[in-house]
């Protein structure tokens, strides 16, 4: 978002969001300036000269709403994290379909969904690879995906994987996080949406000391979509009605966390 004052840009660019435009708008009033935001070009207009220029849309319930519809997110940075990838296939279901490529798909159809709503994602890993080189230790594989995660200054961390488990009978969903106050509500939130969309057994939001959970500074969960060593859920996650479906619920869950 730009922000114009008397026709000129102000320097930088700021991250959109619902505060940021109260506060302007607040301190626009008390200095009776004008103020308008153009939603389209996210850009604030400052006119200190002529306060009668039309209040910020936030006034008014419906433009709120048009400008809400896709930019829920809006300012929002995302980091997903495929679990596994490249020289590390993850767990291998009974009919040898992949983790890595079942995390990767999800975390690509989800990258989608949560650009629609005007967030910024940036990915551990979009394409069948490790994070750092091939036969990396898990480590630095796991090192790397924090520091993507810090890097972008991300407001928060999904990491996505399977659950596997010696029995075929082990099945339902899990989301884990390290304890924060956020992360717990983020993994409530997504858990809850997960196993309302895809019927799986729920096994809980839980505490775990996973590296990825325990070094990232921001909200942060790990989500065990389903257990690929399951015959029936291997299906659910390699099929594209399963993957689609959740995507869906993760996005539907951050949306929720986001209160938007
Ligand atoms: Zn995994």
């Amino acid at each position: 978002m730009r922000i114009m004052i008397d026709g000129r840009y102000l320097p930088g660019n700021a991250r959109v969001n619902r505060d940021l435009l109260i506060t302007l708008r607040n301190m626009a009033q008390m200095l009776k300036w004008g103020i308008r935001y153009d939603a389209q070009r996210e850009l604030v207009l400052i006119n200190s000269k002529d306060s009668s220029m039309p209040p910020l849309p936030l006034d008014n319930p419906a433009d709120e709403r048009t400008e809400d519809e896709n930019a829920r997110l809006a300012g929002k940075v995302i980091c997903l994290d495929p679990g596994h990838g490249g020289s590390d296939p993850g767990a291998v279901g009974p009919t040898g379909t992949r983790e890595k490529d079942n995390t990767l798909a999800i975390a690509l159809l989800l990258k989608e969904k949560l650009e629609k709503n005007g967030a910024t994602i940036v990915m551990t890993r979009d394409t069948d690879t490790d994070v750092t080189y091939t036969d990396a230790t898990s480590k630095e594989e796991l090192g790397a995906r924090v520091e993507a995660a810090r890097q972008a200054e991300a407001d928060m961390f999904v990491s996505i994987h399977n659950d596997s488990f010696t029995s075929t009978t082990a099945a339902g969903t899990t989301t884990f996080h390290y304890g924060g106050k956020d992360s717990i509500k983020l993994a409530n939130l997504v858990q809850r949406s997960l196993v309302e969309n895809l019927g799986t057994k729920n096994r809980g939001a839980r505490f775990a000391s996973f590296y990825v959970l325990r070094y990232t500074n921001m909200p942060s969960i790990l989500v065990e979509v389903a257990f690929i060593s399951n015959p029936v859920e291997e299906m659910l996650l390699s099929s594209v009605d399963g993957r689609e479906n959740a995507a869906e619920s993760i996005c539907d869950g951050i949306l929720k966390y986001y209160k938007v």
